[in-house]
């Protein structure tokens, strides 16, 4: 067996005790004499699977008894559809566009009423997040919605936006239970878990109380209504049971590694020692504005194309994999997820290093055609 550092911003790498424990319990779950793929949703022991993941999915982030966890299907992309379905009362909500998922969220819940983009940084293709300290909403608008970190373009809020009174949605899908959560500053929170926590097919929701209503238009689709979910446990119907079992492995993971903030400090000093490499490095630039850089997805280039073919190919040999960036703004993107252990940024930094050395004449040749163009 040779496991490779997978650089993918998702799905990505997840912790390797969690996929061992998978694996030993694979055929046999708990002395069940079956897979938790082949057992009912309705029995006791997934029964036991799902409370437990939930019972510690809420001492990991602290949710309060008056905030639900929901464990949905459909990934990201149902909740662009689900959070203006089931919270747009008055048609009408605000979205802060800093990204590709930003912008497909609000074009998304344009099907449904009015979106008002307050900010945006799409003039400056999406490299910061605006300054959010005082936004224009209107009073009647629903809710404001932020895309908490930008997998794409790798920015991340390091403060939340001013929101005037206003309920706060967040997706949090790529930097889902990397950091502690404020829960009580939004109203719904959500994260497909592929970037961060499980396998793809399960979304995480987080949605207070009195923000889930029964009373929904007729033609709101049964499944896309949180009512439907909430009432049921996560049970309506049958729920995505394996991916549930190995998110609830992950919460045990984070919990033993000593919980959210212990991935805080982990996930900066990853990329402390990323930035601090790429800030002073001749050959790499990050794309990112440094204030708003993230610590979960770091885009960077060389500036020559050839040249960022040639990286990848080389770092693919060594190991270091899936660090190609996403077509939108080329180059190289590497995503630390909380499984990416601390050897693997170590071993992409010196890798960088020695490829910055070995093309050093390269980057010396271009710089003097840099001076003859002046
Ligand atoms: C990947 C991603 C999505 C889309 O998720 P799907 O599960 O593929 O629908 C949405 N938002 C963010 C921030 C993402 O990173």
């Amino acid at each position: 067996m040779s496991r490779v550092f997978n650089f993918s911003a998702g799905p990505a790498m997840l912790p390797e005790e969690v996929l061992k424990k998978a694996q030993d319990e694979l055929l046999d779950y708990q002395g069940s004499g079956m897979s938790v793929m082949e057992m009912s949703h309705r029995g006791k022991t997934f029964g036991g699977i799902i409370e437990k993941a939930e019972a510690d999915f809420r001492s990991l982030v602290g949710v309060p008894d008056n905030y639900k966890v929901l464990f949905l299907q459909g990934g990201g992309w149902t909740q662009f559809a689900m959070v203006p379905l089931n919270l747009m009362r008055n048609h009408k909500a605000a979205y802060i566009v800093t990204g590709h998922w930003a912008k497909k969220a609000a074009e998304e819940a344009a099907r449904f009423g009015e979106v008002i983009i307050p900010a945006s940084s799409e003039e400056e293709n999406f490299s910061c997040i605006p300054d959010c300290s005082d936004l224009s909403i209107p009073d009647d608008a629903d809710y404001l919605y932020i895309c908490e970190n930008n997998t794409i373009y790798g920015t991340e809020y390091q403060t939340l936006p001013d929101t005037k009174g206003h309920i706060l949605v967040s997706d949090m899908s790529s930097d889902f239970l990397s950091r502690p959560i404020d829960v009580e500053k939004y109203g719904l929170f959500f994260g497909g878990v592929q970037k961060n926590v499980g396998p793809a097919g399960v979304v995480i929701v987080v949605i207070r109380e009195d923000l889930i209503r029964d009373d929904l238009l007729p033609s709101v689709p049964t499944m896309l209504q949180y009512h439907t979910h909430a009432e049921k446990g996560s049970l309506f119907n049958t729920p995505p049971a394996f991916g549930i079992y190995m998110c609830g492995l992950t919460f045990e993971w984070i919990k033993e590694q000593g919980g959210l903030s212990a991935m805080q400090t982990l996930r900066e000093e990853k990329a402390k020692r990323f930035y601090d490499f790429l800030d002073e490095s001749r050959l790499f630039r990050g794309t990112a504005r440094k204030e708003d850089r993230s610590c979960m997805n770091a885009p960077f280039v060389t500036g020559n194309a050839d040249l960022d073919a040639q990286f990848l190919k080389e770092a693919e040999a060594a190991g270091l994999v899936s660090l190609k960036g996403h077509r939108s703004v080329g180059g190289m993107r590497a995503s630390f997820y909380n499984a990416m252990p601390m050897e693997g940024v170590d071993k992409l930094v010196s890798f960088m290093k020695e490829f910055e050395a070995a093309n050093r004449e390269a980057i010396l040749s271009e710089t003097k055609e840099e001076e003859a163009d002046v």
